[in-house]
């Protein structure tokens, strides 16, 4: 029998992508500076400096590999997933991200083979039996497909929190994974 494919997201699931551009932003517009907080939604139009854009927030060359591992456990965790299931990496990258963030994977889980590496912002798409993500779109349309999802919780995702399974750690993901998909 094929193992049961776990979907994993990347961006504010196995490191952290706000907050660094939150860094930045609050660098480059100190009388404008943003928190976590605020992030209620991805389109962070209104809240952001009038001069910002999508490029500059989240194109700003070099970011996606300088972000930190989600925490201390992430490593571990999901490489003791891909014994047990056949673990993709399914991320909504921007094309010129992708190099920075494939290098990312190298540098931090390089037992992820780049056939397992999935650039898709439509992730309702693919086939998987659960999907680790914090985006509520996805997360949302994994549970309508009828697949199984673990909600990494974050403001941005606060209002759908109760419809999920949370999990704000990496320890102990494995478990639950199996407690899930037994
Ligand atoms: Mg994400």
């Amino acid at each position: 029998m094929s193992k049961k494919i776990v979907a994993i997201d990347m961006d504010d699931t196995i490191c952290h992508l706000i907050p660094k551009a939150i860094q930045y932003h609050n660098m480059m517009y100190p009388d404008l500076p943003l928190t976590m907080e605020q992030i209620v939604s991805f389109d962070l139009s209104g809240i952001w400096h009038p001069s910002c854009s999508d490029d500059i927030f989240f194109g700003r060359p070099g970011l996606y590999e300088e972000l930190e591992l989600f925490d201390e456990y992430t490593v571990d965790e999901v490489q003791r997933m891909t014994a047990d299931y056949d673990v993709i990496i399914v991320t909504a990258a921007r094309p010129s991200s992708v190099p920075e963030k494939w290098r990312w994977l190298q540098m931090h889980l390089p037992f992820i083979p780049f056939e397992n590496f999935f650039v898709a912002k439509r992730k309702y798409l693919l086939e998987f039996d659960l999907l680790i993500d914090d985006g509520p779109h996805n997360l949302i349309a994994a549970k309508e497909a009828g697949k199984q999802t673990i909600m990494i919780p974050r403001p941005w995702n606060r209002p759908v929190q109760p419809d999920f399974i949370l999990k704000d750690s990496w320890k102990g993901m494995n478990e639950l994974v199996r407690h899930i998909l037994t």
